[in-house]
Formats: C-alpha cells, structure tokens, sequence
C-alpha cells in the first residue's frame, strides 16, 4: 500500500532527540529551539521567528498581536483549513469569505477590496500548496486600508513570491511543521514578524503572559505576569526532530521536486487531452512542491478515481470542505459576493501520494494508475 502521506525522516532526528535528553532540558527554548528559529530567521530574512507548538497557535499568536476583537472582520478564501478562521473567530472576529480563483486555489486577490468594510482588520491569505498569492495587490490593498496581513504560509516554507520568502511579506506569518508539511517535528509551527516593534508583545503572549523569555536572556533579574497569553512554545525535543530536517531542507525540498515533476510530465498526457487538470504555477512563483493534485471531471469523477486507486493500493485524498459551508462557517462567518469557484473547484481535486520517502518507481506507478482509470 502507497499511503498518501508518510511524516517526513532524515535519520538524524533520533540523535537530536537523545542530545536533547541528555542535555536535560527538554522544555521549551531549548537549543535546538534556537537553532531552528535562527535557521528560519536566516533562510527568509525574517525580523524574528519565534517557533510555536502548530501554526494554529502561531496565528492565534497573530491575532492577539493584531489585536483583533469582537465585532471586527478578516477576509479570508473559505477554501481553507479551518486553522486559518479559527484563529480569528476565537478573539471574537467575523471571518469574511471571498472566492479562491481556479488556477492556483488561492484567494481572487481582485474580490478583496469590494468585501472591506469599516469593521474589516486584516487579510489572511492562505498560499495553497506552496504557491503564493498575488501579495503586490493583497499588499496594496492593506496599506490603503490600513489593514493588518497575516500570510497562512502553513504550507510554504521554502517557497517564494517575486523572490520574497512566504511568510516575510505580511505582517505576520506563520508556517507548519504538522507531519504533513514539507518539515515536520509531528506538531508544531512558526510565527514570522515582518517587524521588531512586536516581538516583546509576541514573547509575553507566547509565554503565558509573562517575561520569562527577557528573563532567560539575562535581561530582568526576575520574571512577572505582564499580560494576558497562553503556552505557545513546544518542547525542545520536538524542536530537536525538526532541526534534523532543517539542516537538509534544500534535499528535502529537492527530492519533493523531483517528485512534482515526473508527477508533471508523466500526467501532462492526459491534461493535453482534457482529461484532467494539473496545478498551475505563476511565473511570478516559486513552489516547494507541497502538494501535487489533479482536478477530475467532477466530485463523482473523482469518488470513482480514489476508489480505483484504492484497488491499486494507492491512497488518495481531498480536501477541504470549504469552510462556509461548515455549521461553524455559517456560524461565525459570511460569504461576500458569488461562489463561483470555491465549492466547485472544491469538488473536483484530488491529491495523490507526495512525501519525502516517495520514490520514483511510485510516482510512476501510481501516475500509471491514474493513466489506467483514464484509459478504461
Ligand atoms: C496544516 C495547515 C494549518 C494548520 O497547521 P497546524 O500546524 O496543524 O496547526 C493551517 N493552515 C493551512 C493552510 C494548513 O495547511
């Protein structure tokens, strides 16, 4: 059996683990915490990365520094996980929908303005498999607005926009080390500050309100409750297991490449002939190969295909459900405008096996597969 995704491995994970152990501090903001948040700092330029236990903790850690409050907006795709509502909705926040456009699954940046109301604070743009939104119109709209942006680069490290890392070009980003991502430490996240001017705030929230972080550093005798905050920062063993990865980001990214590609070129057949679609990627892009996914004909197309592959001991999947079709989204959200895409478009992806212990002789198979069904 092919499964759909295995947790990425490196070999190195279980020796940071031990140096980990015997170093005894296994708590947070360990070593190998710093190692991993001065990695990132370093690779995208980030003012400041401040590693947290998922990238759902690092965008409630964006709202709160957002200061988002009951009654306020953020406009979002409804396309999403549901991490990037949830973060909002919990300070009390309107999650404003818009549509996604069908070519790369992210928000139609040209349907942002038209949903801005007084009330709305933030865009949070979700950069769907790896590929970035159109951040020069997102970020202009911002600054006439006035509006904070939150980029959810869950999927995006690694990945860039006009040669501008994701996760740098918002306010705030956030990343994902869940162990679906490209890099994993089995849960855990990142939040990315495009400016220093947040990151004590960021710090006392993180640290369950108070300066414990200043005071690690030596730079207050003793450490008080400051504000209000949670617990935000995860174990320096976890940490230890993502660091592995880090240090072979660029041949991890690389093998997921070479994946993505012969994906590519082996399927290209079939989207020639009007079978399927594949992903699309603007020029103004670079991708990490996150994901690949084909789009079928329609939602029983699709049911017909994943079951096919199940028979081939291939495992496939979809997502999402999109989210203003949820009892929460219909809850604590809205629609603006039409939904031409989102639920549509929604339907008809499918995503087939890609990790980094995926071999070549697989991809084949499984685009043979896919080839098979087509064929039948
Ligand atoms: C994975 C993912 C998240 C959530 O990440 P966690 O680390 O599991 O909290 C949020 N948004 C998107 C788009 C994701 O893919």
């Amino acid at each position: 059996m092919i499964n759909f995704n295995v947790p990425p491995f490196t070999g190195k994970e279980f020796d940071y683990m031990r140096e980990a152990v015997e170093n005894e501090k296994i708590c947070g903001d360990g070593p190998f915490t710093k190692k991993c948040s001065e990695w990132i700092e370093k690779r995208t330029g980030t003012a400041k990365c401040l590693l947290t236990t998922s990238c759902t903790h690092a965008t409630e850690l964006a709202a709160l520094l957002a200061e988002i409050k009951e009654g306020d907006e953020v406009i979002l795709p409804s396309y999403t996980f549901v991490s990037t509502a949830d973060a909002f909705v919990l300070r009390g926040a309107t999650a404003v929908f818009v549509d996604i456009r069908p070519d790369t699954m992210n928000i139609d940046e040209t349907l942002i303005e038209d949903a801005v109301t007084e009330r709305t604070k933030a865009i949070v743009p979700v950069h769907y498999a790896g590929v970035g939104c159109e951040m020069d119109a997102i970020m202009d709209i911002a600054k006439r607005h006035g509006l904070m942006v939150v980029e959810d680069a869950a999927q995006g490290i690694m990945a860039s926009y006009k040669g501008r890392p994701l996760g740098t070009i918002g306010d705030f980003g956030c990343f994902s080390f869940h162990e679906t991502k490209n890099f994993s430490m089995g849960e855990g996240g990142a939040l990315l500050m495009r400016d220093e001017k947040y990151i004590e705030k960021a710090e006392i929230y993180r640290e369950k309100g108070t300066d414990r972080s200043k005071y690690y550093r030596g730079q207050v005798d003793k450490y008080r409750w400051q504000d209000y905050g949670s617990s935000y920062l995860p174990s320096d063993m976890n940490a230890a297991y993502l660091y592995a990865q880090l240090e072979m980001a660029d041949e991890i990214t690389q093998t997921r490449m070479n994946r993505w590609n012969e994906y590519w070129e082996l399927l290209t057949p079939l989207a020639s002939e009007g079978r399927i679609e594949l992903p699309y990627i603007p020029e103004e892009c670079e991708h990490n190969a996150h994901m690949f996914y084909i789009k079928t004909k329609d939602v029983e197309e699709r049911g017909r295909l994943i079951d096919f592959l199940k028979k081939k001991e291939i495992l496939s999947v979809f997502h999402y459900i999109p989210l203003h079709s949820a009892p929460a989204g219909i809850r604590y959200g809205r629609f603006h405008g039409e939904d031409r895409y989102t639920t549509k478009e929604s339907e008809r992806i499918l995503r087939l096996p890609l990790f980094y212990k995926l071999t070549a002789d697989q991809t084949e198979y499984i685009a043979d597969q896919v080839k098979a069904f087509y064929r039948q």
